[in-house]
């Protein structure tokens, strides 16, 4: 804890006492009064997928924050009205436990919302809403759904006017809708990329994704390449070619090492689909396993960070197997491994995860979907996820959202729900035993976050020679309710010590 903090050529120079730090002060010092405000380190989200998130952030309506149906409606009014005769797309970041009505919007309510432009309304990757309009749009009807896909039916049989559907088909049919435009993208990115400074972040750790390819990085890399960028981004490879991902990952790593970039924008390897076999699958047979096992062999020996997808802990040995058998040839602990989700991590797999150096990047995927995980998981909801004893176990945890698909962005939505356990609905899933104190929560959305990307000794916290990554909040974060850290915004953002976002009384000065 520090009253006044001095930035020069993007690095903070020294943290102390406002004597001390105008003591630094020159006759061209630029001075910022705080006011007393929260200062904290620029947030980092460990597992965002961003890159994806901001090619449509131009384009798309969400949801995220809307607190009842009507104003959900408005906002696709809204969207339908800023691209007339368009897509209306709203591509997850919702549940119906957000709105007053408990429920999802009916079939009517969005046609009387949005009667003349396809609508696409995905929930999760499990639901899907398609007017009539979007159905003749993608030559589809209710009689020809894709494979894997079927009718939503009510208690009494009849369809709701919804889809249920799986990450897979759902990202395939996803794939058909008309592309945003290359001006789109660079929009996007920049918006996207605000609105996240809005809200204190000032890096994520991307993990690539379904529904988008290498050729999707051009607007990232363009905004890059000019210093647009107001976001630290490290992003990794997913696969996309079955059976083939070791052949496609040499062929796109080969001018692309381990690390390769700036600080703004680097290359941080594979994942968070390692093979595409492997993905989601619990019960991987021994052909799989040594599928993956050669991939995993060949990051190993090319220096290469791997981030992969695991959601159950029951099938967890026979991830971390694979992984004991590379660290028996390569010691992968200074490659920084790391799995993501594993909501029901128990301790057994977090002393694995331990002992092999990898570490956990850990979402607020309870905050939306903690109801119904609850429901499945009963008791054992209390220590999930179980950040308390990750930590006490030492491994390394980075916190997140995995948004924009599954989960909000928002970070203070996410630290809110760190340390009161309650979903959207407002039910409490987390026990005491598994709940964090404030400054572990921050602590791990900047400096456990910054392990992910190699650069906790860059950034994650205020100290003399680190990047001046920092928020001004419009409320103090480790003295409000904790029922209001989830409103917390930025008033002011800076990255590298140069100001990204700035609202009253800051965008002023
Ligand atoms: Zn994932």
């Amino acid at each position: 804890m520090a009253q006044a903090i001095a930035v020069r050529e993007g690095r903070i120079l020294a943290v102390g006492s406002d004597a001390d730090m105008l003591a630094l002060a020159g006759p061209a010092t630029r001075r910022v009064d705080a006011g007393g405000r929260t200062v904290i380190p620029g947030l980092i989200d460990s597992h965002m997928h961003a890159v994806r998130a901001a090619l449509s952030y131009s384009t798309e309506v969400n949801w995220i924050g809307a607190h009842t149906i009507p104003e959900a409606m408005q906002r696709l009014r809204e969207g339908a009205r800023a691209r007339p005769g368009q897509w209306v797309v709203v591509a997850g970041g919702w549940t119906e436990l957000q709105f007053a009505e408990k429920r999802k919007p009916t079939l009517a309510e969005v046609m009387a919302a949005v009667p003349d432009q396809p609508v696409w309304v995905q929930m999760f990757y499990s639901h899907l809403l398609l007017t009539p309009k979007a159905q003749e749009a993608l030559a589809l009807s209710n009689a020809s759904l894709p494979a894997g896909m079927a009718l939503e039916r009510d208690a009494a049989g009849a369809p709701t006017g919804w889809a249920t559907a799986s990450i897979v088909n759902m990202s395939a049919l996803f794939d058909k809708l008309p592309r945003p435009t290359y001006q789109d993208n660079v929009a996007g990115t920049r918006q996207f990329f605000t609105e996240l400074n809005r809200l204190a972040l000032t890096g994520v750790v991307d993990p690539g994704g379904f529904s988008i390819y290498p050729s999707q990085y051009a607007a990232l890399l363009q905004l890059w390449r000019e210093r647009q960028l107001t976001l630290r981004v490290a992003y990794s490879l997913f696969a996309q070619k079955p059976g083939a991902e070791l052949a496609e990952y040499r062929d796109l790593t080969q001018m692309l090492p381990m690390g390769f970039g700036d600080d703004m924008l680097r290359f941080n390897g594979i994942g968070e689909r390692i093979t595409i076999a492997m993905y989601n699958n619990n019960q991987p047979d021994a052909a799989t396993r040594e599928k993956f096992l050669e991939v995993a062999r060949w990051a190993a020996h090319e220096h290469m960070a791997l981030t992969i997808h695991w959601q159950e802990d029951a099938s967890a040995p026979v991830l971390l197997d694979l992984f004991e058998q590379v660290n028996r040839e390569t010691p992968i602990a200074p490659l920084r491994w790391s799995i993501a989700h594993l909501d029901n991590a128990s301790p057994a797999t977090l002393a694995r995860m331990k002992a092999l150096g990898v570490g956990w990047t850990m979402q607020d995927a309870m905050y939306l979907s903690g109801d119904r995980i609850a429901a499945q998981a009963g008791p054992a909801a209390a220590h999930m996820p179980p950040l308390v004893t990750a930590l006490r176990l030492g491994v390394p945890v980075g916190a997140g959202t995995d948004a924009h698909r599954v989960a909000s962005y928002n970070p203070f939505v996410a630290l809110q729900w760190m340390l009161d356990g309650r979903t959207v609905g407002g039910r409490a899933t987390r026990g005491a035993e598994e709940t964090p104190t404030r400054e572990q929560a921050l602590r791990l959305y900047t400096l456990g976050s910054a392990w992910f990307s190699f650069d906790e000794r860059k950034r994650g916290s205020l100290e003399p020679g680190k990047l001046a990554d920092f928020a001004v909040l419009d409320r103090d974060f480790f003295g409000v309710p904790v029922a209001e850290i989830g409103g917390t915004v930025s008033l002011l953002t800076v990255v590298g010590g140069k100001p990204v976002y700035a609202a009253a009384p800051f965008a002023l000065q």
